[in-house]
């Protein structure tokens, strides 16, 4: 319990953790199933290249989102990059910069201009209008970005890519098990695409998945995973690797057994939160539209300095002494990364949103490693920092250089 500014570990109060509280550690299903699928895989020798595994894999999420094909892979970034490639983008492509770093690197890495468009505030999506004012001759896509799991104005920006010829694909890394508007995420756009990273809701170690209702599509997007493979020694068409292995299949599929617990830990920790982080002065919790299907794996925060007295770089830095590693996603914003920042030294000045909310939003730890006790201990800090806000950013403002750790 923080009672004074003496109690906060930043001014070498005991932290209110013993051992480190992070943001996203690994959703684990059912060990033996795990393991025993790994026995059978080694006992079949049966490695990778479309294996059983992957294959149950692919068909089981494709039935689970109601989408013609799941074409799984070695991560997200590369099922970024290979349905890019398949849907031929090229010149410029409209991307919100208020995202993980793959949605832009995933372009650029192909010699496509990422060009950065602000986020509906609320929403923290690309703000349609914004989108509009960006497209130029050389335009050929949009990549929105559901933040959070969370889709919006979705009928605006398939409308807007359909009146301008261009196409669509979302980057919904977050939002696998969402959905928008009564239908699965997975089917939006001419293609969506997953991340299974280790920190996602569903993981397969390190995997992603294109999932496309566009027949055309979803064959060169299985040749281009496979080096264009179209059969022993034929190749037809440029590839890469980016095929799933069996154990992560595995993985993924020990994964999908489990998701309602994972979504129930999830949603008891977002109701924790939000009883918890209730009428905080400046702490302001997203919340998730509850009338949709949620995965419920992202705890946002935006603080607000001007009431809360404190920033939330010096929050993040008091919790994380409190062996409480609070996140700021996405910071600085890609438009303010390299190479972004020296090759678009302009892209900033039409992205208002993008850079309150790069300054303002905290991510908090949750999942299937955190419960209701310590919740209400991270939020019990939190409060206590909001509470004395100027007082607590005054006496860190002052501390003696190296007392900071940061020399
Ligand atoms: C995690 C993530 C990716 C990249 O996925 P990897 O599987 O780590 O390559 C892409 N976009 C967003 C928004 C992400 O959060």
């Amino acid at each position: 319990m923080k009672r004074t500014l003496d109690d906060l570990a930043v001014f070498g109060g005991t932290a209110a953790f013993s051992e480190k509280l992070y943001v996203g550690r690994p959703n684990i299903g059912n060990r033996e199933r795990l393991l025993s699928r790994i026995e059978d895989m080694l006992d079949r020798r049966w490695l990778s290249n479309d294996g059983v595994y992957l294959q149950e894999f692919e068909r089981t999420v494709a039935r689970m989102l109601g989408v013609r094909h799941c074409i799984a892979t070695c991560n997200g970034t590369i099922a970024l990059e290979i349905a890019i490639r398949a849907l031929g983008l090229s010149g410029e492509v409209i991307v919100p910069s208020f995202t993980f770093i793959a949605t832009a690197h995933a372009l650029q890495w192909q010699q496509i201009t990422p060009v950065f468009c602000d986020v509906d505030p609320r929403t923290h999506t690309l703000d349609p209008d914004c989108v509009e004012r960006l497209v130029t001759s050389r335009t050929t896509g949009i990549i929105g970005v559901h933040l959070w799991g969370e889709a919006h104005h979705v009928e605006a920006l398939e409308a807007l890519a359909r009146r301008r010829g261009l196409k669509l694909m979302f980057d919904a890394a977050h939002a696998f098990a969402c959905s928008y508007g009564g239908k699965m995420i997975g089917n939006f756009g001419d293609a969506e695409i997953f991340s299974f990273h280790a920190t996602k809701f569903l993981n397969t170690f390190e995997g992603g998945a294109i999932c496309t209702n566009d027949d055309a599509l979803a064959e060169k997007s299985r040749l281009m995973r496979n080096f264009g493979f179209a059969g022993f020694d034929k190749v037809i068409y440029i590839g890469t690797n980016g095929k799933m292995t069996e154990v992560a299949a595995a993985m993924g599929l020990t994964g999908l057994e489990a998701l309602d617990e994972f979504i129930d830990a999830n949603l008891a920790n977002y109701r924790s939160y939000t009883r918890e982080l209730e009428g905080i002065p400046g702490a302001t919790l997203r919340t998730y539209d509850d009338t949709r299907r949620q995965n419920y794996q992202y705890i946002i925060v935006e603080v607000d300095e001007a009431v809360a007295g404190i920033a939330r770089d010096a929050l993040v830095e008091l919790l994380h002494a409190e062996n409480i590693v609070a996140r700021r996603y996405f910071y600085p914003g890609c438009h303010d990364m390299e190479p972004y920042r020296s090759l678009y030294p302009g892209a900033g000045a039409g992205l208002p949103n993008t850079a309150r909310l790069a300054r303002q939003v905290m991510a908090l730890p949750t999942g299937t490693a955190v419960g209701e006790a310590e919740i209400r201990t991270i939020c019990q800090v939190v409060r206590f920092a909001c509470s004395h806000g100027r007082e607590i950013t005054r006496s860190m403002n002052s501390r003696a250089p190296e007392a900071t750790g940061e020399a």
